[in-house]
């Protein structure tokens, strides 16, 4: 973890290094694996050293937030663009506004997320990448679909709502090794022809990255604590 009082341009590189390094060393190539980088509840100054220094992928866990963060800047920042990550739970009367400013929604959990969410994409012309988010540790505060009921989910987000998700999302449980959760995961996805994974946060990137991350969701260890 990061100190707060660490420039983030060097805890930027050095999250960079080592996602390097993990990829490396599970013989998979660092371009394989994308860091976004996770700026909820930070503030710009911690932000715009990273911003700087060529990260262009930012995970944001609120709408709202998102929004008021990065809807002027997203049109600074011009060519090549930013790519936005929701990584926090989306309520129904907030999918329109989802659809309409992210490029990455990964936190599909329930088929009236996915009915709003296939009616919005119809209605915008407009379709943001989709993950599935799967509760792999079953905590009932904890969003995402249960495992045992992924793969009938991931069936009727295909054949009823006609919309392809990508890839999949865990978070997993705060006490236990994650490894067995990024592997079942894994294995999820491996089954239902999804190549991508969102795993691993700034406690076990590393981690995540050998059981096959193809992104990992990175905040603190990037950006300092939050406040
Ligand atoms: C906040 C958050 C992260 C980043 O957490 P860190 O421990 O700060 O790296 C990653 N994923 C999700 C879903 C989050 O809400």
């Amino acid at each position: 973890m990061a100190a707060s009082s660490a420039d983030p341009a060097q805890s930027y590189a050095a999250v960079v290094a080592r996602i390097a390094r993990a990829a490396q060393a599970a013989g998979r190539a660092s371009a394989d694996v994308c860091l976004v980088a996770v700026s909820k509840q930070q503030p710009w100054e911690a932000i715009a050293p990273v911003l700087a220094a060529g990260q262009r992928v930012f995970g944001e866990n609120r709408v709202q937030e998102a929004q008021a963060r990065w809807a002027e800047r997203r049109a600074q920042v011009g060519t090549g663009g930013l790519a936005l990550h929701l990584i926090g739970p989306l309520q129904s009367n907030k999918a329109a506004d989802a659809v309409a400013f992210f490029d990455v929604i990964e936190t599909l959990d329930r088929e009236k997320l996915a009915r709003v969410l296939a009616d919005e994409v119809q209605a915008q012309g407009r379709s943001p990448r989709l993950y599935v988010q799967v509760n792999t540790g079953e905590e009932p505060q904890k969003a995402g679909v249960v495992p045992g009921e992924a793969d009938a989910f991931i069936a009727a987000v295909r054949a009823t709502y006609g919309l392809e998700p990508e890839g999949l999302m865990c978070i997993p449980p705060v006490d236990e090794p994650p490894g067995p959760h990024f592997a079942l995961l894994a294995k999820i996805a491996a089954r239902n022809g999804l190549s991508r994974l969102s795993m691993g946060m700034s406690d076990d990137f590393e981690t995540a990255i050998r059981f096959g991350a193809t992104s990992v969701r990175v905040g603190s260890a990037v950006f300092g604590a939050r406040a």
